[in-house]
């Protein structure tokens, strides 16, 4: 393998650390070309000057100067501001691994789309508030999308392109979270430390609460969506605690592909950077005599709306799904903030997928209104909720 230059959007979050953690591992095999985050300026400018990064970009123009600072005598260019992170996925490099959270992916993940780069999408955000866009620009460019999210990477490794018409489903495995097994009543009142500590994976905070919420498997079925190209009738979900079976591929003749492993994100994330080719992750090996069993559950929507309330947007299109991601963002924070309760988050979602669904959006700017008028919605009800 010749050496991969990276670019890696969102370095210092747990996706990033990953990924620089098995850049670190194989030196010979990858190289850095620019690092990005949002405010977190020393560990940002440490990181890029262990990896001779050649530019570092903060997205807080509010922190230029301490990373100007911090970058001292590098030799390493820094930038700042959201247009500099999107130039920075613009500059030449094989690979932009997009790990960035939240729709504020969108941008430069589209950006790397639009020169037809290789990505390695972990920013589901991105895919869910603009996929058809994104979709068509990928054609459009020539670009390629690699699955990161451990699901998506699972049906990438076992769908048989040359096979589509055969395929009759995917089934997403889902943890169910720390609260798989409670009532909603014990929900009403769990604190936003109950809902971070995820029992397999170790993931920043909004994604460990959309794990809790199961709002993560709403996006992850509007991800497979436009992945895979299948509708959302054929998209199953399907609660293994265990998190070893990571989803599967199911066709006509009955079989059904499945790709295992211990729950790890540097197994999809070396997929990714080394496709099509495989190499070597510092990851536990799976052990399923350990193991003993591997169990399986029928999703509850009662008890997790957000599954219901995926499907919706998705059936609903147009713009329901950036709706519905925008929404989800801002109530997420405020319960991080302590300011709303763990079960108005999906009610909060609800509520704006409710009152507000324009129609597609045809650019990423009018993504990016959507997404905006989706935040006010979303603001003003969870100000009435938290004073209810
Ligand atoms: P994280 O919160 O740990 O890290 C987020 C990164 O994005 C940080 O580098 C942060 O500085 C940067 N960032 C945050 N807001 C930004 C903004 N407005 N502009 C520019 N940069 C910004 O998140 P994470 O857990 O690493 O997740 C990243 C993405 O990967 C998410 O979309 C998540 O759904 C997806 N993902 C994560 C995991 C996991 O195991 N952590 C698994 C599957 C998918
Ligand atoms: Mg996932």
């Amino acid at each position: 393998m010749t050496v991969r230059r990276i670019t890696l959007l969102g370095a210092t979050g747990s996706i990033g650390r990953s990924t620089l953690d098995l850049v670190e591992r194989n030196p010979e095999a990858f190289e850095i070309e620019a690092l990005t985050a949002n405010r977190s300026v020393t560990v940002l400018a440490e990181q890029a000057r262990r990896f001779g990064a050649r530019l570092a970009v903060v997205a807080d123009p509010d922190c230029y100067s301490d990373l100007k600072e911090a970058l001292q005598g590098s030799g390493i260019e820094a930038a700042a501001g959201a247009d500099a992170v999107a130039e920075a996925a613009r500059r030449p490099s094989d690979l932009v691994v997009a790990a960035i959270v939240g729709s504020a992916g969108l941008p430069p993940t589209l950006a790397a789309v639009e020169r037809g780069a290789a990505v390695v999408l972990a920013n589901k955000e991105a895919l869910v508030c603009a996929g058809p866009l994104m979709v068509a620009a990928v054609a459009r460019h020539g670009a390629t999308l690699l699955p990161a999210d451990s699901e998506h990477n699972a049906i990438f490794q076992v769908f048989e392109q040359e096979e589509r018409a055969a395929i009759e489903r995917i089934i997403l495995t889902a943890s169910g979270g720390p609260f798989r097994t409670f009532s909603r009543e014990a929900m009403a009142d769990v604190t936003p430390a109950q809902a971070v500590a995820h029992p397999n994976w170790d993931m920043g905070a909004k994604i460990s609460v959309d794990s809790a919420t199961m709002m993560n498997k709403g996006l992850e079925l509007i991800e497979a969506h436009y992945l895979f190209a299948l509708p959302e009738q054929q998209i199953e979900i399907l609660v293994h605690p265990q998190s070893v079976i990571h989803s599967l591929v199911g066709y006509a003749d009955g079989s059904v592909l499945a790709q295992l492993g211990v729950p790890d994100m540097r197994t999809p994330l070396a997929y990714c950077l080394s496709w099509p080719r495989r190499m070597s992750a510092p990851v536990d090996r799976l052990d399923l005599a350990g193991l003993g069993q591997l169990t399986f559950e029928s999703p509850d929507e009662e008890r997790f709306p957000p599954l219901r309330l995926a499907r919706e947007a998705l059936r609903t299109g147009g713009a329901a799904p950036a709706v519905l991601n925008a929404a989800n963002e801002m109530a997420v924070a405020a319960f991080l903030e302590g300011r709303l309760g763990f079960l108005d988050i999906a009610a909060v979602a609800e509520s704006v997928l409710a009152q507000q669904v324009p129609r597609a959006p045809a650019s990423v700017a009018e993504v990016l209104e959507v997404d905006a008028q989706a935040r006010v919605a979303a603001a003003e009800t969870i100000r009435q909720r938290a004073s209810a």
